[in-house]
């Protein structure tokens, strides 16, 4: 039966390697998170694509206290049933990601690339050859921007790199793992964690 463990070191490699290439950015520009509440970046919406990604998170889930495994499956339940009941209404929208505790994630370490790549502009090259960009966040936008016009991350590589990883999944497995929010990810037990 396909375990997701094998492909963990992979995982944390690239994971490594995201994130030397955004600090790298962040001590050439001056630019850091401190005293950010996270609370726009930690949108309910943040979404894992892949399941590589969402078996790591919910490894990291595992290990946590009983007590904080316990808070998160409320609050993930609670976000998950407003998503259900009115995905455009104000309990869904002005809610934050389960896993931000007063301004910090609790699966830092574990946390997926979506997380690891936010609040620097950054563009990405898509397999047709065009190219997507996207703005940094409001702090970024606001301090750096200015003296740094034109620097922008290039996520093109991780991408590639992930979906890489994602094709073994999907030729071991048989099947595509539909996309779902951190919520949805880890609002749920999963003893044999194996998500379906
Ligand atoms: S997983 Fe962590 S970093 Fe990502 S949105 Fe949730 S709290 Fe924020």
């Amino acid at each position: 039966m396909f375990s997701g463990d094998g492909l963990i070191p992979r995982l944390k490699d690239l994971y490594r390697r995201m994130d030397d290439a955004y600090r790298a950015i962040a001590r050439d520009v001056g630019f850091s998170c401190e005293g950010c509440d996270g609370v726009r970046c930690c949108t309910v919406d943040v979404t894992l694509h892949t399941f590589v990604e969402m078996f790591y998170l919910r490894r990291g889930f595992n290990s946590l206290n009983p007590s904080r495994q316990l808070e998160i499956l409320g609050r993930s339940g609670e976000i998950v049933k407003a998503k259900e009941e009115d995905s455009l209404g104000p309990c869904y929208r002005n809610a934050v990601c389960s896993l931000n505790f007063d301004g910090l994630c609790s699966l830092y370490d574990h946390r997926p690339m979506i997380c690891r790549l936010a609040g620097i502009p950054h563009f990405m090259i898509r397999p047709d050859g065009k190219t997507v960009e996207s703005v940094g966040c409001s702090r970024y936008m606001t301090e750096v921007l200015p003296k740094h016009p034109e620097l922008k991350l290039d996520r093109s590589e991780f991408y590639r790199s992930m979906a890489r990883i994602e094709i073994e999944v999907v030729r071991a497995r048989g099947k595509r793992t539909r996309s779902r929010t951190v919520a949805e990810t880890v609002g749920r037990e999963d003893p044999e964690q194996q998500l379906p």
